[in-house]
């Protein structure tokens, strides 16, 4: 993880920005991360772009994505970073386990494009719900394998059945080695497949095949 304090160094903070499009900025007090002052946004957001007086009362902390700003947070006993700006639209980027809040955040990001391989979470956090254990699962993650993905299932490589409300080609993330064996939420271990494909990477008689056929079609996998 990399984590980068700028307190006015515009030049060196627009380099950062530009590099990690991903990341978060956590705006807080000068000099320090105050507890009671903890504003999260995307590294392109206007309401400090735009506003000069704002670069020099704030320092910036920035992070390579959501889930470090909030894990840097809550190790250091900090807080919790607020998502509710909405010039940049940030809550699109923090985590959730709730499946339609996800697919909600996930169609905001595809409809922009996501130009990076995200770090998503190796170590994605659990909560459990009625029905089993839901994980916070990275938008972005999912929106950049959507991409990878070009409306294609990336077993079967059939056209995705059908397209959402939204707009978008109907295919389901799916996480190579499950997130419940210690698999990570990442690029390296999710695919977006149709929903035959993806049933039968849990059902099939020869799933573990199926596991070892995505393996071979996409070099952006790594075996966990
Ligand atoms: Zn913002
Ligand atoms: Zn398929």
């Amino acid at each position: 993880m990399t984590y980068r304090r700028f307190d006015g160094q515009e030049n060196e903070f627009e380099e950062w920005a530009l590099s990690n499009p991903g990341g978060i900025v956590v705006n807080s007090s000068p000099g320090r991360l105050n507890p009671t002052y903890l504003k999260a946004h995307r590294p392109k957001c206007n309401s400090f772009w735009n506003h000069p007086e704002a670069r020099t009362n704030y320092s910036k902390h920035c992070f390579d994505s959501a889930t470090e700003a909030i894990e840097y947070l809550r190790v250091n006993e900090i807080g919790k970073p607020g998502f509710e700006c909405t010039a940049c639209r940030v809550a699109a980027l923090e985590p959730t386990p709730e499946f339609t809040e996800f697919e909600k955040r996930v169609a905001v990001l595809l409809a922009e494009g996501v130009t990076q391989d995200p770090p998503g979470n190796i170590h994605p956090s659990k909560v459990e719900i009625s029905g089993g254990t839901a994980y916070y699962r990275d938008p972005l993650v999912a929106a950049r394998v959507q991409q990878y993905a070009e409306g294609k299932c990336e077993l079967c490589r059939a056209h995705a059945p059908f397209r959402t409300v939204r707009g978008t080609p109907y295919l389901e993330i799916h996480h190579v080695r499950k997130l419940a064996d210690g698999g990570g939420d990442t690029v390296c271990n999710t695919v977006a497949l149709c929903p035959n494909c993806h049933r039968a990477t849990h059902y099939a008689q020869d799933a573990r095949d199926l596991t070892r056929a995505l393996y071979d079609a996409l070099a952006r996998l790594r075996p966990q």
